[in-house]
């Protein structure tokens, strides 16, 4: 009997788990195996990560086990290091640091984005990205232990940089982020006397001269008034210049101390695209066509963040697909089908999607949404927010599961402590294991 043709999938994210999905809902038994190749063991669902990080809901709740949900495939935690097309081979790095090498007669790469950052001094001591789970955890309990510490100290200048919470990056994933964090130190500080609501500043720099450019010019300047109505300061046609030793500079003059500098300033394509002979654009995205197949070649695939997709929709013949959750969950759809057809000789099929628009939460009960040119303010907008990634959420269980957050949040509120151990769990087994290694007085060690 003839080998299966092998079809890998790298990335096991948006695109990748809906990729490999629905291969395997539309594959006929034994007409081929799928491999899925993360990182991560689990896909992030990245549009509930601020909601995450604002403790509306249970972090594991956000995150899709891969193993779990893509049964009958197979699934490898390790890292792709690089694709050499001309071969059919990946380089992968294993979990115990083995490389290995894995051929493919069909490939999809879907490996994302990562954080763009800029070569500002003091950006990579101080800043955080905003893209990760793991992102999310820390600045919660980041945020949280700084107002815990703020409540203790006597000293006015380190209350003060304590206090100060800077966003640079004024697209939906850096508004969303801030928004739920602010919503959530602002509850919290009640329960921190003697810090006040007044004493916290939250800053928002952004280099154009509008916020959210995934809306129209009024919602992105009604979000603006919302966020300023609370005290959150936006400062448009800003740029940072400087973090060094926490001490943030402003193109617009201002300079003040700060604990908390989160970076939400774009994305761009995943760096191990570099290692790769397959065709890319000047910003580094996979070229590829219409059928999502990557410029050159037949059996190669690409979508989300990480993929020059044309878009269709659009009168300008050059412009592309923009990065997000919308396109990438939709073009592995296709994506998905067109490798089905390539395996069994039929016709591919074009991607063509109108971005439909956005809807962003800005904390509990307020949001800005415009879909499809309409617009919703405040409450409806935010419930909005809630039913589209619920809808969007993979699988009945996580569903289930935000549900379940959601309502208990209702009658109980949000639970407000840092968990600062998460951070340094070997913190207290070292302190008692150097305690009880330490001489005592007559020159034995101590225990
Ligand atoms: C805070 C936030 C809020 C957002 N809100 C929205 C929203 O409301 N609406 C919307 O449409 N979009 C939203 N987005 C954008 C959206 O999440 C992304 O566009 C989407 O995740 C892109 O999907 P993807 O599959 O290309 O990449 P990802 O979902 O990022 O998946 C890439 C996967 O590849 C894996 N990977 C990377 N490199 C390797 C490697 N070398 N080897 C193996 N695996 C690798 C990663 O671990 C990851 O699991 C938001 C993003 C953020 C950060």
């Amino acid at each position: 009997m003839p080998e299966q043709p092998r079809i890998v999938i790298i990335g096991g994210g948006h695109a990748g788990l809906t990729t490999a999905l629905r291969l395997r809902r539309k594959l006929r038994a034994g007409e081929a195996a799928v491999t899925v190749i993360d990182t991560q063991p689990h896909m992030t669902y990245q549009p509930f990560l601020p909601e995450a990080a604002a403790g509306s809901l249970e972090p594991r709740h956000v995150v899709v086990p891969l193993r779990e949900a893509l049964r009958g495939c197979q699934v490898l935690t390790a890292q792709v290091t690089s694709i050499d097309h001309a071969q059919r081979e990946l380089t992968v790095m294993l979990g115990d640091g083995k490389v290995e090498h894995v051929s493919y007669d069909v490939l999809a790469v879907v490996p994302g984005s990562i954080s763009r950052a800029l070569p500002i001094p003091g950006l990579a001591e101080q800043g955080i990205g905003f893209k990760t789970i793991g992102e999310a955890i820390y600045l919660r309990n980041h945020v949280l232990s700084r107002l815990d510490i703020a409540a203790s100290t006597r000293d006015e200048q380190l209350r003060r940089r304590l206090l100060t919470f800077v966003f640079v990056g004024g697209g939906y994933a850096g508004i969303e982020a801030m928004a739920e964090l602010e919503s959530m130190a602002r509850y919290a500080i009640r329960s921190y006397p003697p810090v006040s609501p007044q004493e916290m500043r939250w800053v928002l720099v952004e280099a154009m001269g509008r916020i959210m450019p995934e809306v129209s010019p009024p919602m992105s300047e009604y979000t603006r008034q919302r966020l300023e109505e609370r005290g959150i300061e936006v400062k448009l046609n800003t740029t940072a210049k400087s973090f060094e030793n926490g001490h943030a500079v402003l193109s617009d003059g201002d300079e003040f101390d700060t604990d908390t500098v989160v970076w939400t300033a774009g994305v761009k394509p995943h760096p191990m695209l570099e290692e790769s002979d397959l065709p890319r654009d000047s910003k580094g995205r996979v070229e590829c066509t219409a059928k999502l197949q990557v410029r050159g070649t037949h059996n190669v695939f690409s979508a989300g963040d990480c993929a020059a997709v044309p878009d269709l929709t659009s009168s300008d013949p050059d412009a592309l697909c923009s990065p997000s959750a919308q396109h990438a969950v939709r073009q592995a759809k296709v994506l998905a089908d067109n490798i089905v057809a390539l395996l069994r000789g039929e016709p591919l099929t074009d991607y063509k999607h109108r971005y439909a628009g956005s809807v962003a939460g800005l904390g509990l009960f307020q949001g800005a949404a415009e879909v499809y040119g309409v617009k919703l303010k405040g409450f409806p907008a935010w419930l909005l927010h809630r039913v589209y990634h619920l809808a969007k959420m993979p699988t009945a269980s996580h569903k289930a599961r935000i549900l379940g957050d959601w309502l208990l949040e209702l009658p109980f509120r949000r639970q407000v402590v840092a968990l600062g151990e998460l951070h340094d769990p070997r913190a207290e087994f070292v302190k008692a294991a150097n305690t009880r290694g330490l001489p005592g007085p007559n020159g034995r060690a101590a225990g």
